[in-house]
């Protein structure tokens, strides 16, 4: 028997407020423990909690650029369980009437697009941090992050692959970003994503036993995690095994998953709509307001890269992936109109540099090697003749981590492209009367030796001969000396 899996995927976007969702803490990473906190947010008793309008509009914000319908009259809710981080003893969450349902996003899978409906998204608070490392048998909490907004996005279970859930979560950042509405950053905890995960009898519509994933912290962490876990469930069922409902961990370093607690031990967490904050209406004004603000999405903007600068599509996927890539292609191309050469320089050399420095993964780049302004004047000296591509390599390098402009550096190293015929006249000759042997086979109509007697006069003028001169000029030169 054939078995397909089936996956469907949190996430828990942290959001860019200044504040707590229902306190005035400020919500930034990074302070002194249990400095960003107040009588709300560490839960003393009488407090009453107060909505910041800010989390709703970016909750809106992402349900609108995810298609989703936004619910006029939203209820916020307690989830009631223990934890030391939980100074309530319940995190206020939305369940039954969440503020946006039924949206979708397209993803990329193998250059086709495929249609991913989101569930639901809904506003909650994310809990306070335990320490259990710095003080011997002890535990610490710190409440910075109690009351920190969080948006909860949940698809549909309709994911295929490993492979289909990376997309989604890339497309899905990407979206994020782009609504400057979270920073989307995996290995920090602001963009965190639990993966459900199931197999089936190739074919069939029932779903299967769900497996839950924790603790992925990493899109490498999320693809691993369910390949794994796919052969897992694939051979026990294969083996006549039985899978039961339950949450597994990721364990990073052996790579594979472990049961962290079952069905029967799952909370319960007893719902109810929360005394202290009334249902939360948001009016049909607000909505279009908000909808008129929304700033070009990852596929609208895509579409132009085609259309505007005329790349084709999967240069401008990969160039539209993320906003600080977008922004940096199209300043270099304000610069220097040549869209299909900037956008190779992009995603070929800077891209190399990117990874060799671990920053592809990052979701901002701070400190760029390069400056846009840089690849422009680079492709613009490839496109004027004065150097070769070849040449052009050599440039990009010595631009990393420096403020030269690739002008100042052509000078400074006397790597302008030789163009004048005289100077290529002259290696020309000297090569050709170097190689009796490769001149006479070329004339017996061996083609190949040209090729070495192009290689050895750009060797001869350290690569800066005019290629295409070189090449006219050779051949001349053969021609006549028969
Ligand atoms: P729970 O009640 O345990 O939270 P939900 O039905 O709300 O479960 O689904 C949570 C997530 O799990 C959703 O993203 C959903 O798409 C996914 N999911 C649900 N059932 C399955 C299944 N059988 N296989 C894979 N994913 C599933
Ligand atoms: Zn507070
Ligand atoms: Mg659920």
């Amino acid at each position: 028997m054939n078995y397909e899996p089936v996956i469907g995927l949190e996430v828990h976007a942290q959001l860019l407020t200044d504040s707590k969702i229902f306190c005035g803490c400020s919500s930034k990473f990074g302070a002194e423990p249990n400095q960003n906190t107040c009588p709300v947010c560490t839960g003393f008793p009488g407090v009453l909690p107060v909505l910041n309008r800010r989390v709703v509009e970016f909750a809106i914000r992402a349900g609108l650029a995810t298609h989703c319908k936004i619910t006029r009259s939203s209820i916020l809710a307690r989830k009631n369980y223990f934890y030391p981080d939980l100074p309530k003893g319940y995190q206020i969450s939305q369940y039954e009437l969440p503020v946006c349902v039924d949206g979708y996003i397209d993803i990329g899978v193998n250059g086709a697009i495929k249609r991913v409906r989101l569930t639901r998204i809904h506003m909650e608070e994310d809990a306070g941090k335990n320490i259990h490392e710095l003080h011997g048998d002890w535990s610490l909490v710190d409440l910075n992050r109690a009351g920190v907004p969080l948006l909860e996005i949940v698809s549909e279970p309709e994911l295929c692959s490993a492979e289909e859930a990376g997309s989604y979560l890339r497309t899905l950042r990407a979206i994020l970003q782009y609504l400057e509405i979270c920073d989307g950053n995996m290995e920090e905890g602001s963009f965190r994503c639990d993966a459900n995960v199931s197999v089936r009898p190739a074919g069939s519509a029932a779903l299967g036993t769900k497996i839950e994933i924790k603790n992925l912290n990493s899109f490498k962490a999320v693809e691993k995690a369910l390949d794994y876990e796919i052969g897992r469930q694939t051979e026990t069922l294969t083996d006549g095994g039985t899978l039961i409902q339950e949450t597994r961990l990721w364990d990073e370093n052996r790579e594979e998953t472990r049961a962290m607690r079952s069905k029967e031990s799952a909370h319960d967490y007893r719902y109810f709509p929360d005394p202290d904050l009334l249902p939360l209406v948001i009016d049909e004004e607000w909505i279009e307001e908000i909808r008129a603000s929304l700033p070009e999405l990852p596929a609208a903007r895509k579409s132009r890269f085609i259309s505007e600068h005329g790349l084709p599509a999967y240069d401008a996927e990969l160039l539209t992936g993320r906003k600080d890539i977008a922004d940096y292609f199209e300043t270099a191309v304000k610069a220097h109109a040549n869209a299909k050469a900037v956008a190779n320089w992009i995603a070929g050399d800077l891209f190399r540099v990117l990874k060799e420095r671990k920053l592809d993964e990052r979701l901002t780049i701070t400190s760029w090697p390069v400056r846009a302004q840089q690849i422009a004047e680079l492709v613009q000296l490839i496109d004027g003749g004065k150097i070769s591509g070849k040449i052009a390599k050599a440039v990009f390098d010595a631009m990393l981590d420096s403020e030269r402009t690739p002008k100042e550096i052509v000078a400074e190293k006397g790597l302008e492209q030789l163009s004048d015929t005289g100077s290529i006249e002259g290696a020309v000759e000297q090569i050709v009367t170097a190689h009796p042997k490769q001149v006479a086979d070329f004339q017996a109509g061996n083609e190949k030796v040209f090729g070495f007697l192009v290689g050895q006069i750009m060797k001869a003028t350290q690569g800066k001969a005019n290629p295409q001169k070189v090449n006219e000029i050779l051949r001349q030169k053969l021609a006549k000396s028969i």
